[in-house]
């Protein structure tokens, strides 16, 4: 997300909602409510949940007052009310200071701006300066820098990852927190597990509880699953509709979610585009000259491959009987023209959300998030083919935990599982989007880095065993440490990926014949 990106959806909200409030005209409204829902969808993915928090608020407010075209204007209360929530959102995105919340520091718009839209930091917040030393050493192996802060020096306006020690604090306190703080993430730590005591720490602006009795790998793990934004790449949505003012409705609504479209008016050459585009989603055009929507989804369901891609009809079709119809042979949803722009946008995310998430499933390990085996070795293959294209180097690394079963019988299977996903953890954080990340056995992963040679390759896995073997994984009131051996193989000078996965497989050996701990090369 980018500040510019954020405030050019702002301003287009504030003239919609300007346009509404000089002529309040059912138009106007669609209008502003889309661009409410715009700008919503924007903060969602952002870093601020407060912000994605207040920006869902007002699209709640906004779509209630939607109504149908007799019920604009508005009531001058619900008007007033809307303008504060408009005000309020504004203030905190271009950083001018509510005027509800009076501070005494001063920013510039631009300068705070920046501020409320940088990436989250964590604050500790505690006037305790040993308790959590132990969590903030263990966070930061992973990356994350803690800032142990006392509750009286609180910041304000900031965007970050609050971990909060409650003890001694009452609840004014925390909600002036939460005040001075919309757009973070506020968490309890180590709070009693008792209904009420949790009840008020979440009436008074806590995002999270994290009771007394949960371990500190635990917390960690529930920060770093926090921290972790799906960075997903861009939605495509493909339409298939002989109507060119069709597609531009439609292109115009979904282009302002930032949804990515293609649109094609002859249904005939819709599987050549579905194989070249990959779209999550296709919108279909009920009625086209030489076949109907419902034909087209039937002959697209015939390839397994888009066998659960969504389906949306678009249609002047109001015949109930004959949406049922289409619905049973393939389709996931119809929606009547004229469509609701935001409805519209409603719909397509939440359908491309949830096929998105299906395929994580089936493509990802549950106990890392990494790619699971087959999948790591089909997207190695796609890596493949490109560096071929392109005439760039591909390395590979295989990585196996040193002597795990040992951390099984010692520590029990538990503790076993928290070290595989604090591995997959670490390597995460460490690699590229571009690089191939899988859990490709037990304990055991694969790192295949696009555009590096060997040596490069080296140089990175080399700082990542260091790394790893310096982290203190805790055990009752101890620790203990392990270490992970590593082999590597780097394409042109191995063709096939069999091959590859089998020379690095090959140089993992070795080095754990070398005494383990090592990075070895083919
Ligand atoms: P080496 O240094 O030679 O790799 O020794 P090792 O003990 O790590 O070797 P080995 O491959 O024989 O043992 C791997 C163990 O990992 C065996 C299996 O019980 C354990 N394991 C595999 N998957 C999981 C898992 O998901 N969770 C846990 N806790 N253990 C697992
Ligand atoms: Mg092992
Ligand atoms: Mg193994």
């Amino acid at each position: 997300m980018s500040a510019l990106n954020t405030r050019t959806k702002l301003s287009t909200l504030l003239s919609a909602w300007d346009a509404y409030c000089a002529e309040p005209h059912f138009d106007h409204f669609v209008e502003f409510a889309l661009g409410v829902n715009t700008l919503a969808e924007i903060l969602r993915v952002g870093p601020s949940v407060g912000l994605a928090r207040i920006s869902q608020d007002l699209e709640q407010e906004a779509l209630a007052l939607f109504g149908a075209p007799e019920s604009h204007p508005i009531s001058p209360e619900a008007r007033e009310q809307l303008a504060t929530h408009i005000r309020g959102l504004s203030q905190l995105l271009t950083g001018e200071q509510p005027a509800a919340l009076p501070d005494r520091r001063q920013h510039s718009a631009e300068s705070a701006a920046s501020v409320a839209l940088q990436p989250p930091a964590l604050y500790l917040i505690s006037d305790n300066d040993v308790r959590w030393q132990e969590l903030q050493a263990q966070l930061g192996y992973f990356g994350l820098a803690v800032q142990r802060i006392g509750w009286s020096e609180a910041p304000r306006q900031v965007q970050s990852f609050f971990l909060l020690d409650l003890t001694g604090v009452d609840w004014p306190q925390l909600a002036e927190l939460r005040r001075n703080n919309p757009a973070s993430q506020l968490i309890a730590l180590g709070l009693d597990s008792e209904f009420a005591l949790m009840h008020q720490a979440l009436k008074h602006g806590c995002d999270h509880c994290f009771p007394r009795d949960m371990s500190r790998p635990a917390m960690v793990a529930h920060i770093l699953e926090l921290q972790d934004q799906h960075d997903d790449d861009g939605y495509r949505v493909l339409i298939v509709d002989d109507s060119v003012t069709a597609h531009a409705l439609i292109r115009r609504a979904l282009a302002e979610q930032g949804i990515e479209t293609r649109a094609l008016a002859d249904p005939r050459q819709v599987l050549d585009t579905l194989r070249e585009f990959q779209p999550d989603l296709l919108l279909l055009d009920m009625y086209m000259p030489g076949c109907t929507g419902v034909e087209v989804a039937r002959i697209i369901r015939q390839h397994p491959e888009y066998l659960s891609m969504p389906i949306v009809y678009l249609s002047g079709e109001t015949d109930l009987a004959l949406q049922v119809e289409a619905l049973r042979l393939g389709g996931d949803h119809f929606l009547t023209k004229p469509f609701n722009p935001v409805f519209l946008n409603a719909i397509v995310k939440s359908k491309i959300e949830r096929y998105r998430a299906l395929r994580r499933s089936m493509e990802h390990d549950s106990l890392t998030g990494l790619l699971n085996h087959t999948s790591s070795k089909t997207q190695l293959d796609i890596a493949l083919d490109q560096c071929r294209q392109q005439q760039k180097p591909l390395c590979v690394a295989m990585l196996d935990i040193d002597h795990f079963k040992q951390v099984n019988d010692r520590y029990g299977h538990p503790v076993g599982d928290q070290i595989i996903r604090s591995l997959a953890w670490l390597l995460k954080k460490r690699v590229r989007h571009s690089d191939i990340l899988g859990r490709y056995g037990g304990e055991e992963f694969l790192l295949a880095l696009p555009g590096a040679s060997l040596s490069q390759g080296f140089a990175v896995l080399e700082l990542l065993r260091q790394d790893f073997a310096a982290i203190h994984h805790p055990y009752a009131d101890g620790y203990f440490q392990l270490s992970f051996s590593c082999g590597m193989a780097a394409y042109p000078a191995i063709e096939s990926r069999e091959a590859l996965i089998q020379a690095a497989d090959d140089a993992l050996y070795r080095a754990k014949r070398g005494g383990r701990n090592r990075v070895e090369c083919a």
